[in-house]
């Protein structure tokens, strides 16, 4: 079985589209695994979230789903993100608003513990570092977790009592055994690692491998929906950064 393993489409309409076209040229999947931040940023939230729920996915909630139905206090966002997350707040249908209000923050698959954040912080932690990743694997009982929040792809393996990091590059593939790995699939709608294409992964549980890729998408359709709905340029400007 393929699981397409996607992360923080922020209303990215475009890039999550792209994303399923993409997966659909290496072979396909028949689930999904989505690891929150469904909204925010981006501006198309209602009709991601449309998407996103034909596909019938395993999804977690993200702090920014959950700061767009009031659920957890935006204190903690920048002043772009909070005002996008009151534009995307308006934007949300009563159904919408349900779907995210019934996402779990942690969902358990055989060997997989997936997360948006962090095992030991679901919502706010940031698995960055090495030694971030040593604490948090003290935080799950399968072998793997999968991550998001960060926007970057990257895997760390526990080896022992020291962790490997690794930046995973477009086409790499993950030969998944022994080690415990915690693995990030990159952003879907706003990579940060200065690469602007959106970034999945598609674990194959019958080769035992996952596989990430990157793909382009039509940026400027998107730049342009936002501005059109006056969200802040630097959010703008920073999706054809990928930063
Ligand atoms: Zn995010």
């Amino acid at each position: 079985m393929k699981y397409l393993v996607i992360a923080d489409i922020h209303a990215n309409l475009e890039a999550f589209q792209a994303v399923l076209e993409d997966a659909c040229n290496h072979g396909g999947f028949g689930h999904v695994w989505c690891l929150g931040d469904v909204v925010g940023y981006g501006p198309d939230p209602s009709a991601c979230i449309s998407l996103l729920r034909t596909l019938d996915p395993a999804c977690v909630c993200g702090n920014h789903d959950l700061a767009a139905v009031g659920k957890i206090d935006i204190g903690d966002f920048n002043s772009e993100a909070a005002g996008a997350n009151r534009w995307t707040s308006r934007q949300l249908s009563d159904d919408d608003r349900e779907f995210l209000l019934g996402l779990p923050d942690v969902l358990v698959h055989d060997e997989f513990t997936l997360v948006h954040g962090s095992p030991r912080l679901p919502l706010w932690e940031y698995i960055a570092h090495a030694f971030t990743a040593s604490d948090n694997f003290e935080c799950f009982d399968t072998r793997y977790c999968l991550v998001g929040h960060t926007h970057v792809p990257f895997v760390f393996e526990q080896e022992g009592v020291s962790v490997n990091e690794g930046y995973m590059g477009n086409a790499d593939i993950l030969k998944l055994g022994c080690s415990r790995l915690i693995v990030n699939p990159g952003g879907v709608g706003q990579p940060r690692d200065r690469d602007p294409r959106a970034s999945y992964a598609i674990y194959d549980s019958d080769e035992n491998v996952l596989s990430h890729y990157r793909v382009d998408y039509d940026i400027e359709t998107t730049q342009a929906k936002m501005e059109k709905e006056g969200l802040p340029e630097f959010l703008i400007a920073r999706i054809a950064r990928g930063v």
